[in-house]
């Protein structure tokens, strides 16, 4: 088989991801992967042996995942709207731009977790959600490995 290695820290990893850091492409483990921007897992070159080694390699631990609920843009503009508020008074009240509530209420701005955050409390709805992961050591329903989107995004901001 194939060995890759972390192109930053040198280790054997059977869980390497390519990602972005500081505008050069590497192939990095889970660990570095942190400093970067991860622009796609790896794919192994052999999914039977991939299965295996993920059930090796599956540890037990738990995550806590922050994110935006799907309909927010909806759900910011209703509460808005239900309080009487235009874009221009709601943004004076978050201290932001009115372009900004336009594009988050349009769904062409996601608001970073903080701001979610401050909207939930101006607003008083549930704009973020979270999800405890549970990476269990049976890895049934493990596919790809334990990357997932809102990690990184949790990472970023
Ligand atoms: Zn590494």
């Amino acid at each position: 088989m194939i060995r890759i290695n972390c192109d930053l820290c040198g280790k054997n990893e059977d869980n390497l991801a390519r990602a972005l850091i500081e505008g050069v492409e590497l192939d990095v483990c889970a660990a570095c992967s942190k400093f970067g921007k991860i622009i796609q897992p790896i794919k192994r070159p052999n999914p039977k042996e991939q299965h295996q080694k993920i059930m090796q390699r599956a540890e037990p631990k738990e995550e806590k995942t922050e994110l935006l609920i799907e309909n927010y843009a909806d759900l910011i503009k209703k509460r808005r709207e239900t309080m009487g508020l235009s874009q221009k008074d709601f943004a004076f009240r978050i201290s932001e731009k009115e372009s900004l509530v336009h594009h988050m209420e349009t769904d062409h701005f996601t608001p970073s977790i903080p701001m979610a955050r401050k909207l939930e409390k101006i607003l008083g709805v549930k704009l973020v959600e979270e999800y405890e992961e549970k990476h269990e050591t049976s890895g049934k329903n493990k596919k790809e490995d334990g990357f997932t989107l809102g990690d990184f995004i949790k990472i970023k901001r």
